[in-house]
């Protein structure tokens, strides 16, 4: 239905389609043009483009695959600005980060290290 949103930093009111006040005060917050508004909708780009790289980056997962979830969740963190960054050790060999860079975006890195090492037999 329509409702009245009001943005969350300025208060301009903007009708959007909405079921409760709270999910139409977060679209007009989407869709106002006032600088704090601009950051938040930049910052929500950001984490649901890093989420995608994320996707991409491990290609045998799935959406619901725990390490994506919890993936996802440091994105969201990160991109919230609670933490500037995170690295986690998946497995023996791999490694992802994920960090916030100077400009504000988001930046996801996948290490893979293959170890090879051989032993003398006497
Ligand atoms: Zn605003």
């Amino acid at each position: 239905m329509r409702m009245e949103g009001s943005c969350n930093y300025c208060g301009q009111i903007i009708n959007v389609e909405a079921n409760t006040q709270t999910e139409a005060d977060e679209k007009a917050t989407m869709e106002c043009e006032c600088g704090k508004a601009k950051l938040a909708q930049k910052r929500n780009r950001n984490i649901s483009e890093a989420k995608e790289l994320i996707l991409s980056l491990f290609p045998d997962a799935n959406e619901d695959a725990p390490v994506i979830v919890s993936l996802h969740r440091m994105v969201d963190e990160i991109g919230s600005g609670r933490y500037s960054g995170v690295s986690v050790q998946l497995d023996g060999c791999t490694t992802c980060k994920i960090s916030r860079t100077v400009k504000g975006n988001i930046k996801v890195t996948r290490t893979d290290r293959q170890q090879q090492s051989y032993e003398t037999v006497e």
